[in-house]
């Protein structure tokens, strides 16, 4: 192994496993120096001539290395990440895709969209990158997340119309298909969550309350808009379809994430 990647890696090894230790140890060697994976292996660099101890140091404590460097690479997008923003996770580009496989057919009904809750604005990025006919709307209750997303969106050269707006109050425009990842881990769940989520991403972002976790779910469906397509807890798949059957969205289905847990609903009003 490359000796400057051997030396990143045993020094992350206490908290990480090998094969994290070594993925990380190959971002932070790529940042720092500059170089590109091929550069690296061919230069026989060693940590004596980089600086690379604090960033060691937050990667030890768990900072997720997204916040450190301040941006993560998703479904082919670069997209800046602050604490105020979730981390975009791999399920949320299953739901891009799901949406994009099962409704690009009808995609001339498709406009105007809101993607709720858009953190750092990925899903409503994406899905402008794919159709850049769409007209997209994107909102979110925290204008520190929306200065992020603005920014991603200009970065990515898509076009959307962000603004501030707790999905919890009324909203006054009408859409022909709301998508959303909002809030859906419950409180009682925290005690399976990893620690780096815990102390790192933002708490408003993730949790419900354990009395009442479809709260974002009854503000979404209340949208009526004739297809709603969201990101949901596993382990409330059944509650939240009838949630959406019993507001008029009589063919809702669920779908599996690849790990073949329900995590996505969509559903149409006939
Ligand atoms: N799936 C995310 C996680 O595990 C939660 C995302 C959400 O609450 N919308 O951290």
């Amino acid at each position: 192994m490359n000796p400057l990647i051997r030396e990143i890696k045993d020094q992350l090894l206490p908290a990480y496993s090998p094969d994290e230790a070594e993925a990380l140890a190959w971002w932070v060697a790529e940042e720092c120096t500059g170089l590109t994976r091929t550069q690296l292996l061919l230069n026989n660099l060693s940590t004596f001539n980089f600086q690379f101890s604090t960033i060691i140091d937050r990667l030890l404590r768990h900072e997720p290395i997204q916040y450190i460097f301040g941006y993560t690479l998703w479904r082919g997008l670069r997209l800046s990440v602050t604490p105020a923003t979730l981390i975009p996770r791999p399920e949320t580009a299953e739901l891009v895709d799901l949406v994009l496989e099962k409704l690009s057919p009808i995609t001339n009904h498709l406009s105007p969209i809101i993607d709720a809750c858009t953190g750092s604005g990925c899903i409503a990025i994406a899905l402008k990158q794919a159709h850049p006919e769409w007209q997209i709307d994107a909102c979110d209750l925290s204008e520190e997340a929306l200065q992020i997303a603005r920014q991603n969106a200009l970065d990515n050269d898509t076009d959307i119309r962000f603004f501030c707006h707790d999905i919890l109050s009324p909203l006054s425009p009408k859409y022909s298909l709301v998508v959303s990842n909002p809030p859906y881990v419950k409180q009682s769940e925290r005690r399976d969550m990893e620690q780096r989520v815990l102390d790192y991403e933002p708490a408003s972002a993730l949790f419900v309350p354990d009395d009442d976790p479809l709260i974002f779910y009854r503000a979404l469906v209340a949208l009526q808009a004739p297809i709603l397509a969201v990101e949901i807890n596993e382990a409330l798949s059944l509650e939240t379809a009838q949630l959406f059957r019993d507001n008029r969205y009589t063919d809702t289905q669920i779908f599996p994430d690849s790990y073949g847990k329900p995590r996505f609903i969509i559903g149409r009003m006939a």
